[in-house]
């Protein structure tokens, strides 16, 4: 299927021709328009100590490699987006094997380090999850989850159509704490978008002012900051000029937040998931109400207590019952220990979870299950299909997140972040020629 047909069947011919007529108002015949789009996101997430992470197919990045060079110089970080802009579901495992292999060996001979890996349409596959941790993947950026953030009742049937489409071709999933934060999928850490992105605003629902758009983002930011997560926006720089004013809109906001928000690139985000994955509680029980605890982390760590008192520090409030632990080494004051404790049937893969989640975690024997802030006996685990584990951990995390015990936790971010936003654009043509390029590069890898 070319790329005709493909965006006719996924966009609609009615947005398709829509499509066609844009392309020369979003791209010139030089590099000019997208150069511009994309100075235009460094400098907005410049004012944040941010920088953004942007996406390109292997084929523009061959074409462009000095203008990409040129804001990977500037702090951008870069990832992979196919070797062509297909759609990975179309392809059997060798194919995608073979295709990300010659994207990386195209980014090596330019000498763009890559870490993560983002698929045109956000099309993963089981396979693809295969593929990237096989290639030396730190990340990919598939997951979309999606906002209930637009009511789509004022828009009119061809529209919410249209936005439907999105929303199938991106394989959107519902919101949730857990399904916001990064998770590993065996050596694959899995880092989530958020939609609706800026086509589907832009494009699908006509949503024409920007500040209107900054809007529904800074929505979208506020769910997350009220569930300590991450927000990543997927926006394509050949809307520069309206993303640029939508995106100060949104920057504007996280800013105003009562606790920091972290702007990062997506690879620093996995960096830090990563780090911090490996930290550790250690209890030592002392007399009745009483635990010398040991943290084993990094400096940037953030530590979190909600129901129990520090000996000899006063904490500081943070956010909702949590409050910030200033050490770590400290004696803990409360009525139950502050951890997660676990049967001894319970499978290590549990444990795994909940450290990597941040959680403290020990075993116990059922008789003292009153004594911890949460009991488990999971002796089948998280669950036999990838479908009831990922039930189980969504469940888990919303239950600890709401427990009314004491409770000691790693904060999801470093130095007392409250949320985390991610800016991330594909870069799917630079110019003209690209665009009408990628129907046959298309074609050529079917
Ligand atoms: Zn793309």
């Amino acid at each position: 299927m070319n790329l005709v047909s493909f965006s006719i069947k996924t966009k609609g011919a009615h947005n398709f021709t829509r499509r066609l007529r844009t392309v020369f108002t979003r791209f010139g015949f030089s590099d000019a328009q997208i150069r511009y789009g994309l100075h235009s996101i460094l400098d907005a997430l410049r004012q944040f100590d941010g920088a953004p992470t942007f996406f390109i197919p292997a084929v523009v990045l061959g074409r462009h490699p000095a203008l990409i060079l040129e804001i990977a110089c500037d702090g951008a970080e870069i990832g992979v987006h196919g070797f062509v802009h297909n759609d990975y579901r179309t392809l059997s495992r060798d194919q995608q094997y073979r295709q990300t292999q010659k994207a990386i060996s195209v980014f090596q001979q330019i000498s763009i380090p890559y870490y993560g890996f983002r698929n045109p349409y956000l099309g993963w596959t089981k396979e693809s999850l295969e593929v990237y941790a096989a290639l030396g993947f730190r990340y990919e950026s598939n997951i979309a989850v999606l906002h209930h953030v637009v009511d789509l009742n004022a828009f009119s049937p061809l529209l919410r159509s249209g936005f439907a489409k999105s929303l199938k071709l991106f394989q959107a999933v519902p919101c949730s704490v857990y399904r916001l934060r990064p998770q590993f999928e065996g050596e694959i850490l899995r880092i989530p978008t958020s939609i609706p992105d800026d086509e589907m605003l832009f494009d699908r629902l006509r949503i024409t002012d920007p500040i209107e758009v900054g809007q529904i983002w800074s929505q979208v930011m506020q769910r997350v900051y009220d569930r300590g997560a991450l927000y990543t926006l997927n926006l394509h720089p050949e809307r520069g000029v309206l993303c640029r004013r939508a995106l100060d809109t949104l920057l504007a906001h996280a800013r105003s937040r009562e606790l920091p928000v972290w702007v990062a690139r997506i690879g620093d985000i996995a960096q830090w998931w990563k780090e911090r994955s490996l930290f550790r509680f250690m209890f030592t029980a002392l007399d009745a109400g009483h635990w010398r605890v040991e943290a084993t982390l990094n400096a940037r760590a953030t530590i979190l207590a909600r129901h129990l008192s520090i000996e000899g520090h006063s904490i500081a409030p943070w956010y909702g019952a949590d409050e910030r632990v200033p050490s770590h080494d400290f004696i803990v004051n409360a009525s139950t220990c502050p951890c997660i404790a676990l049967s001894e049937q319970t499978p290590g893969e549990v444990m795994d979870f909940l450290h990597e989640q941040g959680y403290p975690v020990m075993r116990c024997s059922s008789d003292d299950a009153g004594r911890y802030a949460l009991y488990l006996d999971r002796p089948a685990s998280l669950g036999e299909t990838p479908e009831k584990r990922l039930e189980s951990q969504i469940a888990l995390v919303e239950q600890i997140e709401a427990l009314e015990q004491p409770l000691l936790r790693f904060g999801c971010w470093p130095d007392g972040n409250r949320a985390a936003l991610c800016i991330s654009g594909d870069i799917d043509s630079i110019t003209v020629q690209d665009f009408f390029l990628r129907i046959v590069e298309v074609f050529r890898h079917k």
